[in-house]
């Protein structure tokens, strides 16, 4: 049997299918003799659940965030547009108001 170090080392790859059908053989050998590693994987699998939500939600987050941050462009951009054109606005009616008076 091998020793538990190794089998808990690859339960990763063991979940995703990324390890051989030996390897997958030998540690679900392992797995049905060994009591301690069989609750180490299923705390590990709950773990690597929760982890994996963590993540998702952070991704999430993150795009909202992301989103968020460009409505925020947006709104900004527009806003100093606005400005701008209101005071080529107001210079073009002051031009033209001197000028109206002038003739
Ligand atoms: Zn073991």
């Amino acid at each position: 049997m091998l020793p538990c170090d190794l089998i808990r080392n690859s339960f990763s790859a063991y979940q995703a299918n990324r390890c051989s059908l030996e390897t997958k053989k030998i540690i679900d050998e392992h797995l049905e003799k060994c009591e301690e590693c069989r609750e180490a994987y299923q705390a590990w699998v709950v773990s690597s659940q929760k982890k994996e939500e963590q993540n998702y939600r952070d991704l999430m987050n993150l795009s909202q965030k992301l989103k968020t941050d460009r409505r925020k462009k947006i709104m900004k951009w527009t806003a100093i547009c606005l400005a701008i054109i209101s005071v080529l606005v107001f210079i073009i009616l002051m031009i033209s108001g001197v000028q109206i008076r002038r003739g």
